[in-house]
């Protein structure tokens, strides 16, 4: 009979416990948690996804995700709980973190004068700078099909969402609609202005996964 081999690389995998965090203040949560469970469970990974409120709440986490909602609110908590340094540090010490729609705008290192005006404070961790509700009234919310380096098309939706005006260094963008950049990475950071949590497409938390 002939055995299969388990190699050390797989038996990592096996028992490494997967714990991701997601900041949970306001905006799409749930649906963060929700999505993040499924790539889990479809990847046959193990690990559990947990809501962070406090500074308490990031220590040992394997990655982070930052969610829509409302930048300046958003970062108004993350300052006052004491969080920002230590994201900040995660980041530093590769922990993979991802930011969407509002969170997107909080990992720029540039904002426009929205953001200024707004006093949103940015965490300042990718070499890109956003144009906060970039797309007007008329493009308030909109769904549109991209083409995202290395997963292929994919059904985007952008609700009130920024716009990735330029990146640089070593910032890349990854997918693009008409008016410009919608989605990059940076290393360990991956930012994009629409929603993956919202629908069926787990292939997004999957990326986030892998980054771990
Ligand atoms: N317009 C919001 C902001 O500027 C972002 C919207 C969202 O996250 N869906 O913070």
């Amino acid at each position: 009979m002939k055995k299969s081999r388990i190699l050390r690389s797989d038996f990592w995998v096996i028992r490494k416990m997967l714990k991701i965090g997601v900041i949970g203040f306001q905006g799409d949560v749930i649906e963060h948690i929700e999505a993040m469970k499924k790539a889990i469970e479809l990847h046959k990974r193990h690990g559990t996804v947990l809501w962070v409120r406090k500074k308490e709440d990031l220590a040992d986490l394997s990655a982070l995700i930052i969610p829509g909602g409302e930048s300046t609110t958003i970062s108004r908590l993350i300052e006052r709980r004491g969080m920002r340094d230590s994201i900040i540090e995660m980041a530093e010490n590769g922990v993979p973190i991802m930011g969407t729609c509002a969170g997107c705008i909080l990992m720029a290192k540039v904002g426009d004068e929205e953001v200024i005006r707004s006093d949103t404070r940015l965490l300042s961790l990718m070499d890109m700078e956003v144009q906060r509700n970039a797309f007007g009234r008329q493009r308030e919310s909109f769904e549109a099909d991209i083409e995202i380096e290395g997963i292929g098309k994919f059904h985007a939706i952008f609700i009130r969402a920024p716009l990735i005006k330029r990146v640089w260094g070593k910032c890349k963008a990854m997918a693009y609609v008409d008016e410009g950049i919608v989605m990059a990475v940076q290393g360990n950071l991956l930012a994009m202005a629409f929603h993956p949590e919202l629908g069926q497409d787990y292939r997004i938390h999957h990326l986030f996964l892998q980054m771990i």
